[in-house]
């Protein structure tokens, strides 16, 4: 792409999605440009999957810096874009793409570090080494979790899903800190565990309840969960009945936002009480 073909024009980006109206992040980040006052828009993007390509190719022509992608666009961008980082390869999938002025389209995935960001924020005294993270789920959500707590330095990271393939899966790739639990004994790997994430879609709003028995639980635990609607699940609900500390799913959804606007816009946001209540 030359500097013609650059419009001189705020910068604009956008979400990617199939459908995307549910889409929260057009609220978040227009809440970031309102507050910093920076004179562009975040729109959503309706596209269905055999026109990604080329709707990715014209955005940077409209005036694009980037966009998030979700559902089901995270794994086919990786095959469209130049530029895929090491942790966006690993992971799978991308949910942050950058618009580079070469023209070159690059896709990172920042699920984890919204999610590590979200414990270190919201729990000061979470300490990921103090002892084995176990994580419910192994689907694209689930193995940004996986990186980003292996990442964080924990000693031991137990996972157990209902298809048992996609646990071991992740096992074969992410090595040897890895123990798959059968789905049967998914309470079992709650002893002794310091960090338990629920990152199934388990517990969401009209979905059936994660029925994962809470009684081997350490009340020392930090839980979270990635599901967000509702903010308290039934899953925190127990664990907080339990005496243990819970840290609900938004914000992440909040942090792992930020590194984009950053890069699209030139500021680095902030995650506060008032960015959640505009995304509430
Ligand atoms: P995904 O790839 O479709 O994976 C879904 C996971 O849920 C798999 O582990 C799946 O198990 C499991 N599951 C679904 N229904 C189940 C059931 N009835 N019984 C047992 N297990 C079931 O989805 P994802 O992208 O990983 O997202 C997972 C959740 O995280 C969603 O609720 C999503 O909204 C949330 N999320 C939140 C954030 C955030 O920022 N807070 C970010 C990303 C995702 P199988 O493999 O056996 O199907």
């Amino acid at each position: 792409m030359t500097d013609h073909d650059r419009i001189p024009h705020a910068p604009l980006a956008g979400v990617l999605g199939w459908p995307v109206a549910h889409s929260r992040s057009p609220r978040l980040h227009r809440h970031w440009l309102h507050r910093y006052q920076i004179d562009g828009d975040y729109v959503p993007l309706p596209v269905a999957p055999e026109n990604l390509e080329q709707v990715l190719r014209a955005l940077p022509r409209m005036g694009f810096a980037g966009a998030n992608v979700t559902i089901p666009h995270k794994e086919a961008v990786l095959k469209i874009a130049d530029i895929v980082t090491d942790r966006a390869s690993l992971i799978g999938a991308a949910n942050t793409l950058i618009f580079r002025d070469d023209g070159k389209i690059h896709a990172d995935n920042t699920d984890g570090y919204g999610f590590v960001t979200n414990l270190t924020q919201s729990a000061p005294h979470w300490h990921p080494e103090s002892g084995a993270a176990a994580v419910i789920g192994a689907g694209g959500a689930a193995r940004a979790v996986v990186a980003s707590l292996l990442e964080a330095g924990v000693p031991e990271l137990r996972i157990s899903n209902r298809t048992k393939l996609r646990a071991e899966q992740i096992k074969a790739e992410f090595g040897a800190k890895i123990v798959v639990y059968d789905w049967a004994q998914a309470g079992n790997m709650l002893e002794g565990a310091t960090t338990v994430v629920n990152a199934t879609s388990m517990g969401m709003t009209g979905k059936p309840p994660l029925r994962v028995p809470l009684d081997a639980l350490n009340r020392d635990a930090l839980v979270t969960d990635l599901v967000y609607t509702p903010l308290i699940t039934d899953f925190l609900k127990e664990a907080e009945q339990r005496g243990c500390e819970i840290v609900d799913g938004l914000g992440m959804l909040l942090h792992q936002a930020a590194p984009g606007f950053e890069r699209w816009f030139g500021q680095r946001p902030e995650v506060d009480d008032a960015l959640r209540d505009a995304v509430l």
